[in-house]
């Protein structure tokens, strides 16, 4: 069985090496739990309507405040969430595998799969098939290149025997505001991006034939590393990690360094980084169990500790003021967080007006001086000016 994702093809293309270790099985991020839901939300919301679906979302979910402020009137109706399909790279052919199978695929030796979030048939106002995909914060490929999109449209090409598909990146922000990256791909850019597949999972099979004759394939370290699920098994990443820990450079000695030499460690402290996360997940799970030995005769114990959530916070005061008086109200802390004025504006101003009152009531609160803004620097990852175009999945940095 093939174990080559659509997800995984931006970091396959920058080190063909990877799918040909060992992977190692990690717990879905938040992120992409998030995602998850935020597809059910919007299937749900072309199913029994915006309100019944706000009121199936979980009152303490972390993606609440975020699937709330999405303009569902944005999201075109009419087509079907989390489609998994495999493209056959040895036939040239593709298959649906069924929908939402949470990535649970059964693909054959030459086979490569992957979910669309979105497919869309021609309908009314769109005169072909789309494909949609939905991200979060963080830019990938644009659209008319990304190869998540080509696999979608590949095998959407190939199923409904198609020359031109539409495809399109929705990126959902925080406060549920969507940014669209749009492009209609014709037959040339569908054949190309079949073949950039095919390439792709011949590279593999070359990279894999060098590891079992007992050669090393070409590992290609980058700040992609993080999210390649080898990495702890990468000989390239190890013996660079190993050699890292060997002499960890000091915060002095990496402040004389050039920009060239600081931008060449960046990756490896993410390798780093991000191998010291998995190993510490793997040995607080073997805690959880039974608790573990530690050097110097102590224990690393599991406990639970209680997590106290309130759900009703009228019906606390009332407690805490028969209790404690008026001294309740002065010491209980009222807070409101920004995405709540979001979610308020969706409910009074739904439709495609929606950010332009968001902007006008923001500023009017920060004139009002009941509101403070703030900017904190995140880093990302982006093409110097003059490169080749590369992929870029959701390659954030910090
Ligand atoms: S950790 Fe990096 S270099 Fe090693 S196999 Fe994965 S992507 Fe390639």
């Amino acid at each position: 069985m093939s174990n080559i994702t659509a997800s995984r093809l931006e970091l396959v293309e920058r080190c063909p090496a990877a799918p040909a270790l060992p992977a190692v099985w990690t717990e879905s991020t938040d992120d992409q739990v998030a995602g998850t839901e935020r597809h059910r939300f919007l299937q749900r919301a072309g199913e029994v309507g915006r309100e019944a679906a706000v009121a199936e979302v979980p009152a303490d979910a972390p993606w609440r405040a975020q699937v709330l402020g999405i303009d569902t009137d944005e999201i075109p109706a009419g087509g079907r969430y989390e489609i998994a399909y495999a493209y056959d790279v040895a036939a040239d052919t593709a298959r649906e595998q069924g929908q939402w199978v949470e990535r649970a695929y059964d693909a054959g030796a030459t086979e490569v799969s992957g979910t669309l979030d979105l497919v869309l048939p021609p309908g009314e106002g769109r005169p072909r098939w789309t494909v949609i995909d939905f991200k979060g914060f963080d830019e990938v490929a644009p659209a008319v290149r990304n190869l998540q999109l080509g696999f979608g449209a590949v095998a959407l090409a190939r199923v409904y025997d198609l020359d031109e598909v539409d495809v399109a990146i929705g990126y959902i922000g925080h406060g549920g505001d969507i940014r669209w990256d749009r492009a209609t791909l014709g037959a040339f850019a569908i054949e190309a991006h079949a073949l950039r597949i095919r390439s792709l999972f011949a590279a593999v099979d070359r990279a894999r034939a060098t590891l079992a004759a007992g050669g090393l394939p070409d590992f290609s370290t980058g700040t992609h590393c993080r999210y390649c699920a080898a990495l702890p098994f990468c000989p390239a990443q190890t013996a660079a990690v190993r050699a890292f820990l060997a002499d960890p450079p000091t915060p002095d000695r990496l402040a004389l360094l050039s920009d060239e030499d600081a931008g060449r460690v960046w990756p490896l402290l993410l390798a780093v980084e991000e191998m010291t996360k998995r190993a510490k997940a793997s040995v607080r799970a073997r805690a959880e169990l039974s608790g573990l030995p530690l050097p110097g005769g102590e224990r690393l114990v599991p406990v639970l500790v209680p997590r106290r959530k309130i759900i009703d916070l009228d019906g606390m005061l009332a407690i805490l003021r028969e209790q404690f008086g008026a001294q309740a109200d002065a010491i209980v802390e009222r807070s409101l967080s920004f995405e709540s004025v979001g979610e308020l504006v969706r409910q009074v101003a739904p439709g495609r007006g929606q950010k332009k009152v968001l902007d006008a009531l923001t500023a009017k609160l920060l004139a009002a001086k009941v509101v403070q803004s703030t900017s904190f620097v995140q880093l990302k990852t982006r093409k110097a000016k003059g490169d080749a175009p590369a992929p870029a999945s959701g390659e954030e940095a910090a």
